[in-house]
C-alpha cells in the first residue's frame, strides 16, 4: 500500500517530523539535507501512527469489528443550542460527520471522531456566525478588519486593538441567541473597549436577548468545551 506525502525540507529545521494535515495530507518536515531514503525509512517506520492519524481503512481491516460502535452510537452533541443523538453507520471512508436531524457518522472513523466533529463544527461555524456578523457590523455601524472563527479556549470572543473580531467555533453549538449575544458584544468594543455602562447599552439595544444570552453561558458554556 503506498502512502503519499509531501515532504517540506528546511535549512532551519534539525529534526525530522511527520504532521497529518486537517485534510488528511501527510507532510514530512526535514532538515535541508535529508536522503530521501532516509524519509522513507522514518515515514514506514511511522505507518501504523500515520494510518490512525487518517482513519485509514487498512488499521480498521485487523479489527475484528469496527472500534467504538457501541461506545458512542446514542451518545448526543450539541448544535444550535439542541442535542442531537449520533447514529454509528456502516459507511465507507469516504464518508464524514452527516447531519440532518441526527448525526451520523461510518464506524470505521469513530476513533477520529473528536477530530471530526471539530471540523465539522468549524464549517459551520464559518457558514453561519461570520454572515451575522457582518450584518450586526452593517446595523450597528461600525467596521473591523477581520472577523475569524478560532479554536480558543478560554473565552468566546474577543476583539483585538487592531480591530479583528475572533469568534469561538465552540459557539455553534450554543442557541442563535447566545451567538447573537456574543458577536455584538465583540462588536460593541469597537465602539467602547471597556465594559461601562455605556457599552452595555448598545449590547442590550443591538441584540435584545443580550442578558439571557450572559445568562445561558454563564450556566451553560461548560456544555459547549465539553468533547465527545
Ligand atoms: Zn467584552
Amino acid at each position: 500500500m503506498k502512502l503519499n506525502y509531501i515532504v517540506n525540507r528546511s535549512p532551519k529545521r534539525h529534526k525530522l517530523t511527520i504532521t497529518v494535515e486537517r485534510d488528511r495530507s501527510v507532510v514530512v518536515h526535514a532538515p535541508e539535507n535529508t536522503p530521501e531514503e532516509q524519509i522513507q525509512e522514518v515515514v514506514d517506520s511511522r505507518r501504523q501512527w500515520i494510518y490512525e492519524k487518517i482513519g485509514h481503512s487498512q488499521k480498521y481491516r485487523e479489527l475484528p469489528h469496527p472500534p467504538g460502535k457501541e461506545l458512542i452510537s446514542g451518545e448526543s452533541v450539541l448544535y444550535l443550542g439542541r442535542s442531537y443523538r449520533i447514529e454509528v453507520i456502516d459507511g465507507d471512508l469516504k464518508q464524514g460527520v452527516h447531519f440532518d436531524r441526527c448525526f451520523t457518522i461510518p464506524a470505521v472513523k469513530v476513533n477520529i471522531r473528536k477530530r471530526l466533529f471539530q471540523e465539522w463544527y468549524l464549517e459551520q461555524a464559518r457558514d453561519k456566525i461570520l454572515p451575522r456578523v457582518k450584518r450586526y457590523a452593517r446595523e450597528m455601524g461600525v467596521e473591523y478588519a477581520s472577523a475569524k472563527i478560532v479554536d480558543s479556549q478560554y473565552r468566546w470572543g474577543s476583539c483585538t486593538a487592531k480591530n479583528n473580531i475572533n469568534l469561538n467555533w465552540r459557539l455553534i453549538k450554543a442557541p442563535v441567541f447566545v451567538i447573537d449575544y456574543i458577536i455584538v458584544h465583540e462588536l460593541a468594543h469597537l465602539m467602547e473597549p471597556n465594559h461601562t455602562p455605556r457599552f452595555w447599552n448598545i449590547v442590550r439595544t443591538q441584540a435584545p436577548l443580550a442578558v439571557k444570552g450572559r445568562a445561558w453561558l454563564k450556566e451553560n458554556g461548560h456544555f459547549l468545551e465539553s468533547e465527545i
